[in-house]
């Protein structure tokens, strides 16, 4: 048997189509909402009864409906704000086809109450399927209209059955409501349970809209909210809003989006914000933001369906982006403000650099400007890391006076033709070495002279070499000895290998840094433009005491030894040491010593006169170059030196012996971690081991800004590190 095939009845079809258009109560809620807009009510409150499927009643005081329009307004495709097809295109208001009302009304029982601004008294009618059940009766009202809207869905149970959860659509309903409020500052709205007298969401005609946004959302997001507002007359949209700083985030992003006054959605707008947070927000939270978007009304697609909220428009792509823009360089403002504030809290930061970053806050629209994340610090009283790790180091020690005349002896420069000039100071070793610590700055020794001058003028010819000499003689006036000239083509070598091989970069880094602190004796911090480094101390003094020794080869003043030491003794030291790796395969250890005791002796001459590292007839160590003002290297490692001069060095060729000792020389004089932290516990606080952060920063990190040439590989093999950049940094806080 076949199936007869019906037409359907009308009031059916009408119905299936009315719950498209109507999925739910919060969808009758809007389209009801718009109307009151279109209608210009500047008050609208809706009552609520079981999620909307009892009860929904929205009370408004716009124009109202005239009662001759009252039969047919709930009819489809009546509508009082389109007449002709070409009205589609510049169309102002909400609704147009008139399709609301007649929807809701087929699946509801709906009464209108209303009265216009002319009419004598109000009018109540009720509808069912569209159409008018009785003529309006006359009755007292307010002007405006009240829609009621009963027992939704009471025709079609699978709708009603789907919507099971009253509480789940009242919260819907209220967030329609409060978005529209947000949207439309300046009317009052009010959402609230029948028999409640206190309403869930309220907003006041006088009300901002970031008093709105608090009112719904709460003060943490209100308070950090940033305006934003741009147009694009070519794109032919205009944007305004609020959107979240980077202090703020939620864990579903909430975006209150506005096109034409109309809610929408648009995942591929909350897609394009998500990507520029996530830069900010820590990972899986989201921003607040609410957006209005105005668009040529030509551009919008309008033929959207009522429950379809998706919207498109043309140029969305190129609309997408200039908002996009437009939120970051906000987003990236906000930030410069925030940290001017919470860098004040730091101690010792100096007012000047945070009212910088405050005026350039100001001058937001400035093309020049400089965000806060690249700015540096350059005052030179800015504290550094020791302020903020040890509250109770003494500071470091001030140069005392010059102590008397004759103790100076170590300092003084010694040629090769005047190591006898050297005074023999009977004094211990530390006192020696705290005189000439205590020297004073002013006093300025021919060895400062020296190092001082631009190594460009130590590879000029004899003659303007002597020029040179005798210049700066006049400039010191007296007891600056000339300064010797080397002419040895190995040394030059030497030398050009440094310069030819210097990474500009990182000596425009190291003469230009600030010093943030030491970590430890292998590791200090130091500060270059917005970057932090982690600097390998050993290795970076290793090669400026290389380049020292090949730079004033021949030139060195002597620090001389109190108590001479016995190279025999030393090398027994060393040769007892685990890292001499000595074994029995080496034969005894004492024939070893004595083996290298006479090599060194018979070399001092040349050692003596080339490094000032002296050597008596009787086989002891008496002095050792100076390299640098200040600084005396850690004495343990000087076994162990004295070990390797006699295995690591190749004597035989004089540009290898020369770079050879260099190095070991280098090595023994360079800031190493075990020396200087088996020295530490000792008792004397303020000796040696107490004063390395002082000579790390004081003379080594000194020199580092005028003598040093750093080789290429440290860019590469870890001896510099960037550990942080500014602008990631603040990234990083953001997430705090
Ligand atoms: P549309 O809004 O698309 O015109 P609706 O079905 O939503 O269609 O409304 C039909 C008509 O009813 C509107 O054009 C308007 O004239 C009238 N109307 C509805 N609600 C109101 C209201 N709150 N105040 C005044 N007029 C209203
Ligand atoms: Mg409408």
């Amino acid at each position: 048997m076949a199936g007869v095939i019906r037409r359907l009845d009308e009031t059916v079809v009408n119905r299936i189509a009315a719950g498209e258009v109507i999925q739910r109560p919060a969808n009758a809620v809007k389209e009801m909402i718009e109307n009151c807009l279109d209608a210009k009510s500047t008050s609208i409150q809706v009552t609520v009864k079981d999620g909307g499927l009892k009860l929904l009643q929205i009370q408004d005081n716009g124009t109202g409906i005239r009662k001759e329009d009252m039969d047919i307004v709930c009819e489809r495709f009546t509508t009082s704000k389109l007449q002709t097809f070409e009205d589609l295109s510049a169309i102002a208001t909400y609704g147009f086809r008139g399709e609301a009302l007649a929807s809701i009304s087929h699946v509801a029982h709906v009464t209108i109450t209303t009265k216009t601004a002319d009419a004598k008294c109000a009018y109540r009618a009720s509808y069912s399927d569209g159409k008018l059940k009785g003529p309006p009766k006359p009755c007292a009202g307010n002007q405006g209209t009240q829609i009621l809207v009963e027992d939704l869905f009471y025709n079609v149970s699978t709708r009603r059955k789907a919507l099971k959860s009253p509480s789940d659509e009242y919260s819907r309903i209220v967030e329609v409501v409060s978005r529209y409020a947000i949207h439309n500052s300046g009317k009052s709205f009010s959402v609230k349970k029948q028999g409640e007298t206190v309403a869930d969401v309220r907003t006041l005609p006088n009300a901002s809209a970031v008093d709105n946004i608090r009112g719904v959302f709460g003060n943490a997001v209100s308070r950090e909210l940033i305006e934003v507002g741009c147009e694009d007359q070519k794109l032919a949209y205009k944007m305004k809003g609020y959107i979240s700083n980077a202090n703020y985030s939620v864990k579903k992003c909430i975006l209150i989006l506005f096109i034409n006054h109309r809610l929408v959605e648009s995942s591929a707008l909350k897609k394009a914000i998500e990507t520029v947070y996530a830069a900010y927000l820590p990972k899986n939270t989201h921003p607040f933001l609410y957006l209005s978007l105005e668009i040529a009304p030509q551009n919008v697609d309008v033929n959207v369906h009522p429950t379809k909220h998706e919207v498109h428009f043309l140029h969305e792509d190129s609309v997408i982006e200039s908002v996009q823009k437009h939120i970051e360089s906000k987003l990236l403002g906000s930030n410069s403000s925030r940290t001017y504030f919470t860098q004040t809290l730091l101690p010792g930061l100096s007012v000047s650099g945070g009212t910088e970053v405050k005026s350039s806050t100001t001058a937001a629209d400035s093309t020049e400007r400089v965000y806060a994340h690249q700015m540096v610090r350059t005052d030179c009283r800015a504290q550094k890391l020791d302020a903020f790790l040890q509250p109770k180091e003494k500071p470091p020690p001030d140069p005392e006076p010059a102590g008397p005349s004759g103790r100076e002896a170590a300092t003084k420069p010694t040629g090769p033709d005047s190591v006898e000039m050297d005074d023999t100071d009977d004094a211990d070793l530390l006192e020696a070495l705290a005189q000439q610590e205590a020297e004073e700055e002013s006093s300025v020794s021919a060895h400062d002279v020296q190092r001082k001058r631009p190594r460009k003028e130590q590879q000029l010819d004899e003659e303007e070499e002597e020029a040179e000499v005798e210049e700066e003689e006049e400039l010191t006036a007296a007891a600056t000895p000339k300064r010797r000239v080397i002419k040895l083509t190995s040394i030059k070598e030497l030398r050009t290998e440094i310069t030819e091989n210097t990474h500009k970069g990182l000596q425009e880094m190291l003469q230009k840094h600030s010093f943030v602190g030491c970590v430890n004796p292998q590791w200090t911090l130091i500060q270059h433009h917005t970057k932090l480094y982690l600097l390998n101390t050993t290795k970076l003094s290793q090669e400026l005491f290389y380049q020292i020794l090949i730079y004033d080869f021949g030139n060195f003043g002597v620090l001389r030894l109190s108590t001479p030491a016995p190279l025999y003794d030393l090398a027994m030291l060393a040769l007892d040491s685990e890292e001499s790796g000595w074994t029995e395969e080496d034969g005894p250890k004492e024939g070893l010593a004595q083996y290298i005791v006479d090599f060194l002796t018979k070399k001092a001459e040349m050692l003596g006169d080339y490094f000032s590292l002296e050597i008596d007839q009787e086989g002891n160590l008496t002095g050792l170059p100076l390299l640098l003002d200040k600084y005396t290297p850690i004495m343990e490692g000087l076994p162990m030196f004295i070990l390797r001069l006699a295995t690591e060095v190749n004597w035989d060729s004089e540009r290898e012996c020369f770079r050879d000792f260099s190095k070991e020389c280098s090595m023994f004089y360079s800031i190493r971690k075990q020396y200087v932290l088996e020295a530490e516990p000792g008792e004397e606080q303020d000796g040696e081991a107490n004063s390395w952060r002082w000579k790390v920063e004081h003379v080594i990190f000194k020199a580092f800004r005028t003598l040093f040439s750093p080789p290429k590989n440290f860019s590469e093999d870890g001896t510099v590190l960037q550990i942080a950049n500014l602008p990631d940094l603040y990234k990083v806080f953001e997430r705090c």
